[in-house]
């Protein structure tokens, strides 16, 4: 336990409780009701219905008390119910809720903005603009792209994930659920061969990989075309890919010498989550624009491009916008939750989850190795972002079915975990970064053990 976690204060039993079968009868009663009211094509992972949460727990409607390993999809970093995010809410939300900061601004979108330019990497001069979700942002780090280069062509990622809207449903890469039947899609948009070292010809040669793809990039759409190269650091639902080193640095150096735009989409990857503010610290690459959300704001709705001031300058008046971009209450909560990363040393206590994970699932990929069942091909990933890629024994054929029953197994004995991947066979585990020891090895224990009956 790092001194840092003694200082959190939860108001909530920091404990795995279950007394009711998942989901209880309450979560029952509202699943019915569900069915009736909302549209089928937005499901959810867990049969029950939350009603509380506070660090590492999250409480249903019928009282059950489950471990929290997904933090709402890397969202909830500093909890779920942040005292100091909720208490920024509630005092913001007494005076403006929402004026329309192109309407009448206000100070927090400055201090947002400020604080967004000073945490980012690079010492160059920077500009940001605020937005409501993650697709929102990456839309609008293409549109500036491409209003700056004056160029059209947008490449993204084998494996990629940038969100459901028509441009960023061009730019994610998975058929379903995300895509199928949801076309046509936005033309100029190419995808390129991705670092997966697990499972590419260039295994940990990342500049390899870089150049493989730099090749294909010049001759099938030549650089004096191409706006912008957008990529995930670690990519998220493709399967928490970590590419090779040289990968991201070389593929950024190519951008430099010919003027593309290097945007890093550190919308899952950023805020502490892996261990630094944003994931491509590492190995030191300098975005030109980086798109961020999820953690950003303690769960508040908001999202951001920041990067280079002649990239987001180039964009005429009122080329940028839109009604609740860097809502005022949002804003307050981002400015509250990035102080409690700050002070809480969130990202030391991301380093310290990443390595408690990764000591315990190699213990246990040793025992299923040793019983003669190595189904975790690879755990992989960095600080709070980390996951297991399952396969058939002995080989690297992925085991979705496996990775389906194992998931399956954990929510029903109240540990939330999500999965991920091309093909579907990855466990990922995103807890919250205020997640103690105790609660983080007990849902580790739960997963190990889902996964050696099952295997
Ligand atoms: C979640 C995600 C998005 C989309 O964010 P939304 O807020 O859901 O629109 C974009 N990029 C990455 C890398 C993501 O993980």
């Amino acid at each position: 336990m790092t001194a840092s976690a003694t200082e959190i204060v939860y108001r909530l039993p920091q404990e795995r409780r279950l007394v009711t079968d998942l989901p209880g009868p309450r979560s029952i009663e509202l699943g019915a009701r569900r069915s009736a009211a909302v549209a089928a094509g937005v499901s959810s992972i867990l049969p029950s219905y939350a009603a509380d949460g506070d660090g590492g727990v999250l409480v249903d409607v019928d009282g059950n008390s489950l471990i929290d390993l997904g933090s709402g999809i890397a969202v909830t970093s500093v909890g779920s119910a942040n005292p100091a995010v909720a208490a920024a809410v509630g005092g913001q939300a007494a005076h403006l809720i929402h004026t329309c900061f192109m309407v009448a601004p206000y100070d927090s979108y400055v201090a947002v903005a400020e604080k967004l330019n000073a945490l980012t990497p690079g010492e160059h001069d920077k500009r940001t603009a605020l937005f409501n979700s993650g697709a929102e942002a990456v839309e609008n780090a293409v549109k500036i792209a491409r209003r700056a280069t004056g160029r059209d062509a947008v490449v993204a990622f084998d494996h990629a994930y940038h969100g459901r809207t028509n441009l960023t449903m061009a730019l994610t890469a998975k058929n379903m659920p995300y895509k199928a039947h949801f076309g046509p899609f936005t033309p100029e948009v190419y995808r390129m061969p991705m670092s997966y070292p697990f499972r590419d010809q260039f295994g940990s040669d990342g500049k390899a990989a870089a150049e493989h793809a730099i090749s294909a990039m010049t001759t099938q759409i030549g650089p004096d075309s191409l706006a912008a190269i957008i990529i995930e650091p670690i990519q998220g639902e493709g399967g928490f890919i970590v590419p090779a080193p040289g990968f991201l640095t070389t593929l950024a150096q190519w951008c430099r010498e010919n003027g593309v735009v290097f945007i890093a989409d550190e919308v899952q990857a950023g805020f502490a989550r892996t261990g630094t503010w944003f994931a491509c610290e590492e190995e030191g690459v300098v975005p030109d624009l980086i798109t961020m959300a999820k953690g950003i704001a303690g769960g508040m709705p908001l999202s951001a491009v920041t990067g280079r001031a002649e990239l987001l300058d180039a964009v005429h008046a009122s080329g940028l916008g839109g009604t609740y971009g860097g809502n005022p209450v949002a804003c307050a909560a981002a400015l509250a939750a990035i102080e409690q990363m700050e002070t809480l040393d969130l990202a030391g206590r991301a380093r310290h989850i990443g390595e408690t994970i990764t000591s315990v699932l190699s213990e246990t990929a040793d025992e299923l190795a040793a019983q003669g069942k190595p189904v975790i091909g690879e755990i992989r990933g960095r600080g709070a972002m980390m996951a297991i890629e399952l396969v058939r024994p002995g080989g690297r054929e992925a085991d979705p079915a496996l990775t389906k029953a194992v998931a399956a197994a954990c929510h029903a004995q109240g540990v939330i975990v999500l999965t991920c991947g091309t093909y579907g066979n990855v466990i990922r585990l995103l807890p919250p970064l205020v997640i103690g020891d105790d609660l983080l090895r007990e849902g580790l224990g739960v997963l190990s053990d889902a996964i050696t009956s099952l295997a």
